[in-house]
C-alpha cells in the first residue's frame, strides 16, 4: 500500500478511469455505424463512377481525399501507377495494412437494385465485382482503427490503394515496388453471397493478348495474295479448344477476340485473341501457359501470318492463413449477420428468377455467418494473392450480393448498387477494424500468423512474379 497520503488517491483515480474505459470493440463499431450513412454515399459514388482497371481516376481520389481528411498521409501514385496510393497513420510497429480496391469490369454496366437487365450506358463498364463496396468498407475500418490509434496508442496503419485487380494485377507492382516489405499483417475482404471468413484458396492466373499480323487483300478479288490475321487466332483458339482436354482438371482457359479485322471483303491484317490461363499452381499453369504459347506460334506458322505476345497479367494462386482466418471468424460472429428488409426481400426474390441454373442456396441463409471451412480452392483469382506470399494475409467476405449471384454479372452490379450491398459492406468493415484491432492488442496473433506463413511458404521459397520485366500495362483497357 502506497505510504504517501496523495499517490492513494491518484491511483484509484487511475484504476477507476481504465475501469470506466468503455470497451474499445464497442466504440468501433458505433464509430462505423454512425458514418454508415456518408459510407454508403461513397460506395454509390464509386459505382456510379464505373471506372476500369488503372483508370480509376476519380475513384481513387475520392478514396484518397476521405483519407486525408481523417488524417491519413497519403502517398499518390505509389509504384508509378497513377491511381495506386499508400495512405499511413500512427507510428511503430506493429505494422498493419488494410487493402482497399475501386475498378470496375467493362460492360457489365446496370442500374441499381432492379431485377431487370437494364444497363445505365449500353456497354458502359460496371462494379459487377463489388470493388466500390471493397473500397468503401476498407476506408470505414481504416477510419475506425484509426480513432483507436489515435487515442494513444502505439502502431502503425496503412491503407493501400490498389488499382485494377481486374486483370491488371496492379498489387504485383506494388509489391515489386517494396510497398509491402515491412508490414506485419494485411487485412482485406471481397464483396460475395456470404459472410464468411473460411481460409480460402484461389487460382494462380496468367493473362496475355496473342497479336497476329497478316497480308490485308480484298477477300473475292485477291484473296491468295492475302494472309488471314483473324485465320491466326481462329487456329489458335482451336488448337487451345482441343488442348482444354488434356490439362489438369482444375485447371481455366478463357478467352475473347478483341480484334478479328474490320470488314469481310477485307482480309483482316491484324487479329488479337486476350487469354486467361489459371490453375491452383503456379508451376503447373507455367506450363499451360507454355503450351498455350507454342498453339499461338504453330497457328502462326500454319497461316503465314506472324505472332506477338504481350504478357498483360500474372498473379500466384492465394496463400490463405488460417490461424488469422480464425481470429477474423471470432470478429465476424461477434459482428453478425442481417436480415432484408420487405422490399430487398422482394428484389432478391426477383433477382434469383434472372439467373441460369442458381445454386441451391435460400435467401436468409447466407447473410447469416456462415461456419468455417478448411481448405477450399475457389477457381477465381486474385492479385492480393502476391500479397499474401510476402505478408501474412486475411480476408473475409460480406454478403454483399443476393444468395446464388456469381461476381461478374449484371445482377452483381444491381446488388452493388444497392442496400443489399451497403449492408454485407458492413459486415466486412466491421470485422476488419476488430482484426484489425486485436493485432495491435495481442502480439502473439502476429506472432502465430507468421509462423503459419513460414511453414505454408516453406523455407526454400522464393517470390518471383511472372510479370518482372515489364511495367505495368496501364492501357490494358484501352
Ligand atoms: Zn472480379
Ligand atoms: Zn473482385
Amino acid at each position: 500500500m502506497p505510504r504517501n497520503p496523495v499517490v492513494l488517491p491518484l491511483l484509484l483515480f487511475v484504476v477507476a478511469a481504465l475501469s470506466a474505459q468503455p470497451d474499445p470493440r464497442a466504440a468501433m463499431l458505433q464509430g462505423i455505424d454512425a458514418r454508415r450513412e456518408r459510407y454508403a454515399g461513397i460506395a454509390k459514388q464509386i459505382w456510379a463512377f464505373a471506372e476500369v482497371g488503372y483508370q480509376e481516376t476519380k475513384s481513387s481520389a475520392l478514396l484518397q481525399q476521405q483519407l486525408r481528411a481523417a488524417g491519413f498521409e497519403v502517398t499518390a501514385g505509389a509504384a508509378g501507377i497513377p491511381t495506386a496510393f499508400v495512405a499511413t497513420v500512427g507510428s511503430g510497429k506493429p505494422i498493419v495494412g488494410i487493402v482497399g480496391e475501386f475498378d470496375a469490369l467493362p460492360g457489365l454496366s446496370q442500374e441499381a437494385q432492379t431485377a431487370v437487365h437494364h444497363a445505365i450506358e449500353e456497354n458502359g463498364a460496371g462494379h459487377g465485382c463489388g470493388h466500390n463496396l471493397l473500397g468503401t468498407g476498407a476506408l470505414a475500418a481504416a477510419v475506425a482503427v484509426k480513432e483507436w490509434l489515435a487515442s494513444g496508442h502505439s502502431g502503425t496503419l496503412r491503407y493501400y490503394g490498389t488499382p485494377a485487380e481486374e486483370g491488371g494485377s496492379g498489387k504485383v507492382y506494388m509489391v515489386q515496388a517494396g510497398l509491402f516489405k515491412d508490414v506485419d499483417a494485411i487485412v482485406s475482404w471481397h464483396p460475395a453471397d456470404r459472410n464468411d471468413a473460411s481460409p480460402t484458396s484461389s487460382t494462380a492466373n496468367i493473362t496475355g493478348k496473342f497479336r497476329f499480323h497478316g497480308v490485308a487483300a480484298h477477300a473475292a478479288a485477291a484473296p491468295e495474295r492475302g494472309r488471314s490475321a483473324l485465320d491466326g487466332v481462329e487456329a489458335m483458339d482451336n488448337m487451345v479448344n482441343m488442348l482444354r482436354e488434356h490439362v489438369p482438371q482444375e485447371t481455366r482457359i478463357h478467352y475473347i477476340i478483341t480484334r478479328g479485322g474490320a470488314a469481310p471483303n477485307i482480309v483482316p491484317d491484324f487479329a488479337e485473341a486476350y487469354y486467361y490461363a489459371r490453375q491452383p499452381n503456379m508451376k503447373i499453369l507455367d506450363g499451360v501457359w507454355e503450351r498455350i504459347v507454342n498453339a499461338a506460334k504453330g497457328a502462326a506458322l500454319g497461316t503465314g501470318t506472324t505472332m506477338e505476345l504481350e504478357v498483360t497479367g500474372a498473379v500466384y494462386n492465394v496463400l490463405p492463413n488460417a490461424y488469422l482466418s480464425g481470429v477474423m471468424h471470432a470478429n465476424l460472429e461477434r459482428v453478425g449477420g442481417f436480415t432484408y428488409t420487405a422490399e430487398e426481400l422482394k428484389f432478391a426474390e426477383e433477382l434469383r428468377k434472372t439467373l441460369t441454373d442458381p445454386p441451391d442456396v435460400a435467401i436468409g441463409s447466407q447473410e447469416k455467418i456462415q461456419p468455417m471451412r478448411a481448405g477450399a480452392v475457389m477457381s477465381a483469382s486474385t492479385d492480393l494473392a502476391d500479397v499474401s506470399w510476402n505478408v501474412p494475409t486475411v480476408s473475409v467476405t460480406g454478403a454483399t450480393f443476393v444468395p446464388g449471384v456469381p461476381a461478374h454479372s449484371w445482377q452483381a452490379t444491381a446488388c452493388a448498387g444497392g442496400t443489399i450491398g451497403v449492408k454485407g459492406m458492413m459486415v466486412a468493415a466491421k470485422s476488419m477494424a476488430l482484426t484489425t484491432l486485436d493485432l495491435y492488442t495481442e502480439p502473439a496473433h502476429i506472432q502465430k500468423a507468421k509462423a503459419e506463413f513460414d511453414a505454408t511458404r516453406g523455407p526454400g521459397f522464393v517470390y518471383k512474379t511472372r510479370l518482372a520485366d515489364r511495367k505495368p500495362a496501364l492501357d490494358y483497357r484501352k
